[in-house]
């Protein structure tokens, strides 16, 4: 299979044809090899376009979604993002292409160090990733042009809020545990943030002290 054409085929038919215009996203999404984020068992799904599963019962999020949330942060190339839920690690290589650094937190430590081991054979060097409870952000690191969230939220977690900077967004899923919808809400002054519903979602659940407190039983 030649997954260069299979790439090219999924920026045209799921991403350019949904409206996303932002050249960089589209290149970034060109480039990285999406196959290598999933178990070799399903690699020929890899840029088909649906969620698929990444084990731990987590998925690896639908690329049209990828790239809505990542040019809702409107990048120009020189921001510190944090991102919360690494996954499979396939968004983080994503931005890393698109900003200075990336600080990514995952809570389960296995899908964690298999990003690592991808993004480290990419070589893509601006990249920190933290085993923990990303609803609390990452406090030494912040403030944070940008803050992108891949996993449902029951409310705004507050912390988010406090590590954006003055011009930062925030984009993330707020919801229930079955469907959410995708808000971006930019810090324009210290105490002032303007919130927008960009369009439905369903994520896994953030799971955490700011997000769900329990995992959804089966
Ligand atoms: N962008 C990733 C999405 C992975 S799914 C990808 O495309 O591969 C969302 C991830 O969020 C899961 O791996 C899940 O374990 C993680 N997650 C859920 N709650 C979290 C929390 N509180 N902190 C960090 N990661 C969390």
């Amino acid at each position: 299979m030649d997954y260069s054409v299979a790439r090219r085929r999924m920026v045209e038919q799921q991403i350019v044809s949904r409206g996303i215009t932002d050249e960089r996203v589209l290149d970034a999404m060109l480039a990285v090899p999406r196959h290598l984020f999933v178990d070799t068992g399903l690699q020929s799904h890899a840029y088909s376009d649906a969620s698929l599963p990444i084990g731990e019962k987590q998925t690896i999020s639908q690329p049209y979604m990828v790239a809505a949330m990542t040019a809702a942060l409107e990048l120009q190339g020189d921001e510190r993002i944090l991102e919360i839920g690494t996954g499979s690690g396939y968004q983080t290589a994503v931005l890393s292409r698109l900003v200075k650094r990336v600080y990514s937190i995952e809570r389960i430590a296995v899908l964690a160090g298999r990003a690592r081991k991808i993004l480290d054979h990419l070589q893509m060097s601006n990249i920190n990733i933290k085993v923990g409870d990303g609803t609390m952000g990452w406090k030494d690191q912040a403030p944070f042009a940008g803050i992108l969230v891949a996993a449902g939220s029951p409310d705004v977690p507050e912390k988010y809020l406090e590590q954006l900077e003055i011009g930062g967004k925030l984009v993330l899923p707020v919801g229930d545990q079955s469907q959410q919808i995708l808000m971006r809400i930019i810090r324009k002054d210290k105490d002032i943030f303007a919130r927008e519903q960009l369009m439905g979602c369903r994520f896994v659940p953030l799971i955490g002290e700011q997000g769900w407190k329990t995992e959804p039983v089966d």
